[in-house]
């Protein structure tokens, strides 16, 4: 658990940042967060002298572990001639290569520095390329901090976006239009409604922020003819599953294409990251060449595409994906064992690397369904794993993840801290 010396840096930040922190999800970890003094492949050092097993890893851009040999040398070569000149450089030219073959073959990027700017920025693209001012996004589904995708959480049906945050104007709100994930139904009622006037679809292809849900077969093929039969463009924010699922990310993984594709997280290497690819004539219209307006300070840092660069590199071998895949699936199994041996009502959720477990009874197909699940059973998993120094996403709705650091021995201990977790949550 975490110690003293967290405990007071805590205290002491909750006087200077709303809630003790900079992101509200690292509050979730109770009673307080651990603070980092260093960290390295699958395993993060706190300040209190603890090591833990990392299956958060920074919330999915960590595909490679902490600290990655390949990724350290690139960004100390790339810091040793300056990081930042506000001008193109030539590893910008290679990462969107890289980028396009698996995204966008023939396309165009354009890189700016989080997830949310790139869901803000394709949004802003579909409006100005369609001419159309509503968006349809899921319940559930999470694009990032701004306010048209702030929109949608709790809505039980099919309707006009209720903000999700304070400040968020209904105006604004109301031209987000809120579908149910993995219901087709629900999107087609809406589109019979509004369908011309709307811009675009965006979807999670697998919905990773209400833990893990992946689609119904036919769920993705479904919203890409919605889209085409009405003149909507289909936004894939891939921004998790992007160089998650595999190098061509969810699109490749389920046969599904997007018009437009957002990705972040693991493309940066661990620095901050956003990118929005798709072909050259929607992509055209941003500016200078077109007039949908993007710009950034940080755009295309130096230190992100050289980190992104060696990351791509090292995933093109393959190796990283077939660890994190037997990692996640030993992983599952024995939690699967454990749940059918203490009888306990829970479900797991699994793609490839990324799996989450769901107190509940029955499956979980959609995020009202996982907002059924035992939080509380789950936040005393999280803190009985953490207690034998394995740390799991703090909450239900996040994913867990696997790395190319995952090894089997490192497997085998998480194991053994599970079925602890395990007979202590059955005892009480
Ligand atoms: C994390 C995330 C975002 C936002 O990315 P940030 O870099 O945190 O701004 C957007 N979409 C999805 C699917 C995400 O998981």
């Amino acid at each position: 658990m975490p110690g003293e010396r967290s405990r007071s840096l805590y205290e002491e930040a909750l006087g200077l940042f709303p809630g003790g922190v900079n992101s509200p999800v690292r509050a979730a970890v109770k009673p307080y967060p651990f603070y980092v003094s260093r960290a390295e492949g699958p395993y993060i050092y706190t300040v209190d002298g603890e090591r833990l097993i990392d299956y958060v890893l920074a919330y999915g851009p960590l595909f490679l572990g902490h600290r990655h040999p390949r990724v350290l040398e690139a960004v100390r070569e790339q810091l040793e001639k300056g990081w930042l000149y506000g001008t193109p450089t030539e590893l910008e030219v290679a990462l969107a290569k890289k980028i396009l073959r698996y995204y966008h073959p023939g396309g165009m990027v354009r890189f700016v520095n989080t997830g949310t700017e790139a869901t803000m920025t394709a949004i802003r693209l579909a409006r100005g390329y369609t001419g159309r001012k509503y968006i349809v996004k899921f319940n559930g589904c999470y694009h990032g901090a701004h306010d048209s995708v702030l929109v949608g959480a709790g809505s039980a049906a099919a309707e006009y976006g209720v903000p999700t945050s304070l400040g968020v104007p209904e105006e604004v709100a109301r031209l987000t239009l809120v579908a149910r994930y993995n219901d087709l139904e629900s999107v087609e009622r809406i589109m019979r409604q509004y369908g011309d006037q709307v811009a675009a679809i965006i979807v999670e292809p697998v919905a990773g922020n209400a833990g893990v849900i992946p689609p119904k077969p036919g769920f993705l093929k479904g919203l890409r003819e919605l889209a085409d039969r009405y003149g909507a463009l289909l936004i894939m924010d891939e921004v998790i599953t992007g160089f998650r699922l595999g190098l061509g990310g969810a699109q490749e993984y389920y046969g599904v294409r997007g018009d437009l594709t957002t990705l972040g997280k693991i493309v940066g290497g661990g620095f901050p990251i956003g990118v929005v690819a798709g072909p050259r004539e929607i992509m055209e219209k941003l500016t200078p060449s077109g007039r949908v307006f993007n710009a950034g300070t940080f755009n295309a840092h130096p230190v992100t595409m050289a980190a992104g660069l060696a990351t791509i590199e090292v995933l093109e071998t393959g190796e990283p994906y077939r660890v994190a895949r037997e990692a996640a699936s030993r992983l599952v199994k024995a939690l699967e064992d454990l749940i059918s041996r203490y009888s306990v009502k829970a479900t797991v959720n699994h793609v490839e690397n990324m799996f989450q477990v769901f107190f509940v009874d029955g499956d979980v197909s959609s995020p009202e369904d996982a907002a059924r699940s035992n939080r509380e059973l789950y936040a005393r998993l999280h803190e009985e794993l953490l207690r034998r120094g394995v740390f799991i996403a703090p909450s239900q709705m996040e994913a867990v993840f696997t790395s190319a650091a995952h090894t089997r021995e490192v497997v085998d201990e998480t194991i053994e801290a599970l079925e602890e977790a395990f007979k202590r949550l059955g005892e009480q």
